[in-house]
């Protein structure tokens, strides 16, 4: 026996909590009492809780740990309430983290609608306060402009002859220059400064978000890092941190792919679900149906309520799905696709039920989202045994803009985390992060309250899709675990599951639910080490 943590309210399942938990080799050896567990301690490291509550490490079954550790490495701009703060930041972030002069700095998250001293973009003259030096590149938290320095535009060849891009604009200044401020389509040419990571700075970031992760109660993130034309060195990059044991989270790689080719190519290369080992294994395909709601993109049966005419994009048609589905099936993959829209959401279930005419799903395929759903669909879900996996943590600005996107009567059978459980349908938690940040609190707050972070409404939105704690803590625990199908190797405290635990700040099962929110992760275990102390 290496270590016992006892004095805490270890929770065990549904109803069931012990007081003390005894660690071996990195898996549980004993749950019980600790008066139980200290007896046959001998010499094994004691560890006293306080009386504090212990949960399964937390299981993230949706994000980008990658583009996390890249935004945690970047200028921060959130939050920014002026343009002098948006240079402040960024000059700081040059001071503290001296970048070698004529490279390029990055920063997101500003939004000028804020800004109480000037409410416009930011400029090259603003960001020239910042640096000369440097190419300053901050885009607009909607990632839809952004705003450079004349060092960058100077870099990317920039000037009053470069010709407008279509689908997009650069500003003109007052002085007949580029005045450093791209939209849309027209951002690309400043991005192509932006060059992406080598293998080194690849680990880097990728430490970077895993501290952050650990951090949060975090074991095991399910995280979309791996694309068509990266996965080798992604993989690679992982795996060589998990060889140094410096890896303090595990991984399981949801792999992006747009062609059916390289999709192909990637498995003729032995790349297959269930590959590599507990810290670094393959996950499933992750295919791209229709876009966001936000941004009126996620593909709806009928137009939208606040945009006649529209009806958002097809990311994939419905042949590729079929190619895709066939290519999995025959090589035992499993499938994880994006759908926001009721439409998207309809057909990738016709997609499933096609290649599984019989309804048995036993290689786990799941639809990440499922925003924007009526009974119907849910219980087609249940039908074919197809998995969810969705984000709470986005109730928290979907519910003020859902009624507007597509009437009050399917935005209140929208997001119907209750309505899943009830059909008993498999869903596991996660935030999609940094879409949203992967505080875990936050996100089991708006599972359990149907609130957002500022507390409304007081009732809960669409408050009988309320989740008891218990089971919101399960399916961001036991339910992430099914999805790896690793369900009797982790995602609970019981003997023979990998010793991944949080221990809290607070009593998560008896507290207030509006305070959940506010529950600090004290302590981090990963396989029986501990990788975060608060
Ligand atoms: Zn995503």
């Amino acid at each position: 026996m290496d270590m016992i943590l006892y004095n805490g309210k270890i929770y065990c399942g549904k109803g069931r909590y012990a007081e003390a938990v005894a660690v071996s080799g990195g898996f549980i050896e004993a749950v019980g009492t600790s008066e139980e567990l200290l007896a046959g301690a001998g010499d094994a490291e004691k560890i006293d809780l306080g009386g504090k509550t212990v949960i399964p490490g937390l299981i993230d079954s949706h994000m980008h740990l990658f583009n996390v550790g890249r935004t945690l490495r970047a200028i921060q701009l959130y939050g920014s309430t002026s343009m002098a703060e948006v240079i402040d930041r960024s000059r700081a972030f040059i001071e503290k983290t001296q970048p070698a002069k004529g490279s390029v700095v990055v920063g997101r998250g500003w939004n000028h609608d804020y800004f109480t001293d000037e409410r416009r973009m930011p400029d090259r003259h603003d960001l020239d306060k910042v640096s000369t030096d440097h190419a300053i590149i901050i885009t607009r938290t909607c990632g839809h402009a952004l705003s450079c320095n004349t060092k960058a535009l100077e870099m990317a060849g920039v000037t009053a002859e470069t010709p407008q891009v279509d689908g997009g604009e650069f500003e003109i200044g007052a002085d007949g220059k580029p005045n450093g401020i791209f939209k849309e389509h027209a951002m690309g040419i400043i991005q192509e400064l932006i060059q992406d990571p080598t293998f080194e700075e690849s680990r880097e970031i990728i430490k970077t978000a895993m501290a952050h992760a650990s951090s949060h109660g975090i074991t095991s993130v399910q995280t979309n890092d791996m694309y068509e034309d990266n996965y080798q060195m992604v993989w690679n990059a992982y795996q060589s941190l998990v060889n140094e044991g410096a890896a303090s989270v595990r991984v399981y790689q949801q792999c992006g792919f747009s062609t059916v080719e390289g999709y192909k190519k990637f498995m003729a290369d032995g790349y297959r679900t269930g590959f590599g080992s507990d810290m670094n294994k393959i996950g499933p395909l992750k295919l791209l149906s229709d876009g966001s709601l936000g941004a009126r993109t996620a593909l709806m049966r009928k137009d939208y309520a606040d945009q006649a005419g529209t009806k958002g994009i097809m990311c994939v048609s419905p042949e590729q799905l079929d190619a895709f589905m066939a290519a999995s099936q025959e090589n035992g993959m499993q499938v994880a696709i994006h759908a926001i829209g009721d439409r998207a959401i309809e057909m990738v279930l016709e997609a499933y039920e096609k290649a599984m005419p019989d309804g048995k799903n036993d290689l786990r395929h799941g639809i990440v989202h499922c925003q924007i759903t009526d009974l119907p669909l849910l219980e087609r879900f249940a039908k074919g045994n197809i998995c969810g996996l969705v984000q709470p943590i986005f109730l928290h600005y979907d519910m003020h803009i859902v009624s507007d996107r597509v009437g009050e009567e399917l935005a209140s059978t929208s997001y119907a985390f209750g309505t899943m459980d009830k059909l008993g349908i498999h869903n596991s938690y996660g935030t999609d992060a940094p879409v949203e940040d992967l505080k875990t609190m936050e996100n089991l707050y708006c599972a359990i309250t149907r609130k957002d972070l500022s507390g409304y409404p007081a009732e809960g939105w669409c408050a009988d899709e309320c989740i008891p704690v218990e089971r919101a803590v399960d399916h961001y625990t036991s339910d992430g675990a099914y999805m790896s199908f690793d369900e009797n190797r982790k995602g609970q405290l019981l003997p023979g599951y990998l010793a991944d635990l949080a221990v809290l700040s607070d009593d998560i099962f008896t507290i207030c639910p509006d305070k959940i929110k506010d529950i600090k992760v004290e302590m981090t275990m990963m396989g029986g080490k501990i990788v975060y102390k608060a």
